[in-house]
């Protein structure tokens, strides 16, 4: 199978060379020539695996340029090591009929993030034998919080490559900044950003495309990749979990093999949600998908009214690996929408580059309505949600789980729309302590408290295990206190990569 540029359908390139450049060099996102299916039959067999074997089951149909050996290794190296805590990587938990969870956060940065994260790395490092790559492969990673941290779990120390992240450095919640800054490894490096995430990420995507600084890298015997969601090796093992989800709900008898599903995203960079439509898209039988924003609502007026407008106040909340205005996956999403249509992609991203907008045409927008549902939740309801969630579940979730757990209600409360729901958990409660126990009533303490103090308050509040993985952090060495200024990205990477 071939990969083509959102960009231009001219470009044509393997899933292992897709996977090594990350982004096509005129800035278009790499996407599969067309989407495998799997048919009711397929997804049968797919009851009785583990996790791992629906895995590479999947990634087969999308990587055709590995061999089922390579998937193998890089399945059984990410999710079958003990990286993960529990028995699957991605259980499912029932609250009631109708209402599942999964959760994404068992892995070792207790974020979804993990779930793709873990294997990338493997994926690249066959992907370079592959494509006879003698160079080092530097990984820029622009983060809001938790792609930066899953990123450097997953490539701290692998071999032939280097990796540095730069998060908004008044962006991110205390312990996820603790987690970055101190980061094991010789081939990491970690710095914040005077800005916020759209920066950052708007920062790394120009160095992709910046001819000199790419000459540059070449001199010092480097080349660029990513670790975000624009790379497809990110959302490839993201397609697998929905694949999962459904499989788990027919082995408990939530669902008849066949019958459709509702699944909720809480939405950012639309790589989750996306993975969800390849997923449909492949053979999963689903409703709607239902896209959860915080009050950086721009994919919600989005769906609703088919324009996209990222010109409005950017809100910092207590859901911050969602605060965002430039939702980069939705590209992948419009080109296939438009029928590969490269022409008008470009144009859009054109717009949104120079202008701060675009508008699709009508037929579009029809699509995207019967496909998708989309509602948003300020930091109030966010809140609100966490804690009627516990106190009717005994069930604790994180902000971000929260969000999708409340557009969820809304989406069943404006419908009526009953139809059997898994909605997404991408983080454990213990990485956003401070807000989820403030949630639960625990105001005064998550005020004052440190964190480690406010851990075991959590674990007593929730009845959970604090993660081991956050835990260990009580201690650890700051290794990475830098912080940049918006226009030194290019530079700092210049550094890093000359040492
Ligand atoms: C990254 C992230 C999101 C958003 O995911 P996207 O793929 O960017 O839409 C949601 N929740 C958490 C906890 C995250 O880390």
């Amino acid at each position: 199978m071939q990969y083509i540029s959102t960009r231009n359908k001219e470009l044509s390139v393997k899933s292992a060379a897709a996977i090594k450049k990350g982004l096509s060099e005129e800035g278009g996102l790499f996407v599969p020539e067309e989407i495998p299916a799997l048919s009711l039959v397929d997804l049968k067999k797919l009851v009785n695996l583990s996790y791992t074997e629906r895995a590479v089951y999947i990634l087969k149909k999308y990587l055709t340029d590995f061999l089922v050996k390579e998937l193998r290794e890089c399945a059984e190296n990410a999710y079958g090591g003990g990286k993960f805590s529990s028995d699957s990587p991605a259980p499912l938990v029932n609250l009631e009929k109708g209402t599942n969870i999964l959760e994404l956060w068992h892995g070792p940065t207790c974020a979804f993030k993990d779930m793709a994260l873990q294997i990338l790395p493997h994926f690249l490092t066959k992907a370079m034998k592959k494509t006879g790559e003698d160079k080092t492969v530097v990984i820029l990673v622009a983060t809001s919080g938790d792609t930066g941290k899953a990123a450097l779990e997953g490539f701290s120390n692998v071999d032939g490559t280097k990796i540095i992240v730069f998060y908004p450095s008044e962006g991110v919640s205390d312990i996820q900044k603790l987690q970055m800054i101190t980061q094991e490894g010789n081939n990491v490096c970690v710095s914040g950003i005077k800005g916020n995430f759209d920066d950052a990420q708007s920062g790394v995507k120009a160095i992709f495309t910046d001819e000199v600084a790419n000459a540059e890298f070449l001199k010092n015997n480097c080349v660029m990749s990513s670790a975000n969601s624009i790379n497809w090796g990110r959302l490839v093992p993201q397609i697998v979990y929905y694949v999962s989800a459904y499989c788990d709900m027919v082995a408990s008898g939530e669902v008849e093999m066949g019958d459709k599903i509702n699944i909720c995203v809480p939405t950012g960079n639309f790589g989750n949600i996306l993975a969800a439509y390849y997923a449909m898209k492949m053979g999963v039988p689903v409703n709607r998908l239902v896209c959860a924003s915080n009050s950086n609502n721009v994919l919600t007026e989005f769906i609703k009214t088919g324009e996209y407008n990222k010109n409005r106040d950017f809100r910092t909340t207590i859901s911050p690996s969602m605060d965002i205005l430039i939702s980069s996956n939705l590209e992948r999403l419009l080109f296939d929408l438009s029928g590969n249509d490269d022409k008008k992609v470009s144009k859009w991203m054109k717009d949104l580059a120079e202008k701060g907008n675009y508008k699709v045409s009508a037929d579009i927008k029809k699509k995207l309505s019967k496909l998708f549902w989309a509602g948003c939740c300020d930091d109030y309801f966010t809140k609100e949600c966490i804690y009627k969630t516990n106190k009717t579940y005994g069930y604790t979730i994180d902000t971000h789980t929260a969000v999708a757990v409340d557009v969820y209600e809304q989406y069943k409360t404006e419908t009526g729309d009953m139809t059997p729901a898994v909605i997404v958990s991408t983080a454990s409660p213990f990485k956003f302590n401070q807000s989820v126990l403030s949630a639960l009533g625990k105001d005064s303490e998550a005020n004052s408290m440190d964190e480690f103090a406010l851990l075991d308050l959590l674990s007593n509040v929730s009845g959970m295990e604090i993660p081991e993985s956050l835990k260990n952090l009580k201690g650890a060495e700051k290794r990475f206190e830098g912080v940049c200024e918006k226009n030194e990205l290019l530079a700092t990477v210049s550094e890093f990569i000359r040492k």
